[in-house]
């Protein structure tokens, strides 16, 4: 290791990053004729590509990540007296979407390696009130695809895959959108690929896209003039300037992807040598990583020595961040349908519960930084962990 310049602050490329096809996509869409996606044709050009590139049938463009979660469970139908498995420890949005539904979330402990559900636990808990599963593919490992294929098949329980980390991913040689069920994904300003805000879903078929069509637009078919308003839904449409700025996104994804994959191996190989430290496990069956956060565990600490960990991190210039905590230790959850009491679920989540106090990532940015930046990185994390 080289001297260590305990005042050293690093630096990280930018993200998102823009360049000319952004601020082409932008002036495109402000000169046509309309600015939302039935006056122009930036919305409907963006869901061709990005279904093109996930080889799903279909692509519906939504709000953001949040929305495209809640369409996709009133596509399936979800709704009051229904209960949908959730892991517990994901972003808040995948127990908030069901709760919007009226449903019931249910959540299932996670995998102490690649902290995505655990689909033995999932089992566990299905009763004839089950719906639906959201399996998140989280930090751009895949939740285990073919168990959940399995237990669909045996229980009838739908699967929805929340991909909001996965944008490109792909799972033993398939992408997301050939894997047979509705995935939902987010264009938030940390996301992969992001227009500040967004979303959209993948639909396996023609009937999906359909229902989701309608209920994206107050439950009005293409084109209508009528104001016939066929289904329930809401507006959870995109502006064409979104569009027009992810489309631009898109010629970026899958190199971005390829190079936080090499840096990511070396990264995580280095954070693995520093003692406390244990870098989140991969599974080789999700053969292409989109590797959202880089996200670590510091087995047996507290939530206290955490925060300090990262406030020191932050202190070199290193984007850390805590992870969550297990969705139902949020006062918000409780707000909503529920079952049971936080002791019950805590019983249910020992490795969620773990994973609340002793987990931390870095943003994807990091990732894009040469490998002698990583280097340093290591070695300042190393430091920060020796100093408590
Ligand atoms: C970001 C995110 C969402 C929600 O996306 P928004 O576009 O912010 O509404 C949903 N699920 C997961 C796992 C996320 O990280």
């Amino acid at each position: 290791m080289s001297s260590n310049r305990v005042d050293e602050v690093l630096t990280f490329p930018a993200w998102p990053q823009h360049g000319p096809e952004e601020r082409a996509g932008l002036l495109r869409a402000l000169d046509q004729e309309g600015w939302w996606r039935n006056g122009g044709s930036e919305v409907d050009s963006f869901e061709e590509e990005f279904a093109a590139l996930h080889g799903a049938p279909r692509a519906l463009a939504t709000t953001n990540g949040t929305h495209a979660l809640e369409l996709a469970l009133s596509v399936l139908g979800v709704g009051p007296g229904d209960e949908v498995l959730v892991p517990s420890f994901t972003f808040i949005s995948c127990s908030l979407a069901v709760q919007r539904t009226g449903a019931v979330p249910v959540p299932v402990d996670v995998r102490p390696d690649t902290y995505c559900l655990d689909v033995d636990a999932a089992a566990r808990v299905i009763t004839p009130r089950t719906k639906v599963v959201m399996p998140v593919h989280l930090a751009g490992q895949f939740a285990d695809m073919d168990a959940l294929a399995e237990l669909s098949s045996a229980t009838g329980v739908t699967v929805l895959q929340d991909a909001a980390h996965a944008h490109a991913a792909r799972w033993r040689g398939r992408r997301v959108g050939e894997l047979g069920s509705i995935a939902a994904f987010s264009f938030q300003n940390g996301k992969l690929m992001t227009a500040g805000e967004g979303g959209a879903l993948l639909l396996p078929d023609e009937e999906s896209y359909q229902e989701a069509y309608l209920r994206h637009g107050c439950g009005r078919p293409p084109k209508d003039r009528l104001y016939e308003h066929r289904t329930q839904g809401s507006n959870y449409r995109m502006t064409e300037f979104s569009a027009a700025v992810l489309r631009a996104q898109l010629s970026r994804l899958e190199e971005q992807v390829a190079v936080r994959e090499e840096r990511s191996r070396h990264l995580m190989a280095a954070l693995a040598r520093i003692p406390g430290v244990v870098p989140q496990g991969r599974d080789e069956r999700g053969d292409v990583k989109s590797h959202y956060m880089a996200m670590v565990r510091l087995p047996g600490t507290t939530a206290e020595r955490r925060l300090a960990l990262v406030d020191r991190l932050i202190s070199h210039g290193v984007p850390a961040f805590v992870a969550f905590p297990p969705v139902y230790r949020t006062s918000g959850f409780w707000e909503g349908p529920h079952t049971g009491d936080v002791d019950d679920l805590a019983k249910r989540c020992p490795v969620a519960e773990e994973i609340g106090n002793d987990c931390l990532w870095l943003h994807h940015r990091v990732l894009l930084a040469d490998t002698p930046v990583l280097d340093r990185l290591a070695e300042v994390f190393a430091s920060a962990v020796a100093a408590g």
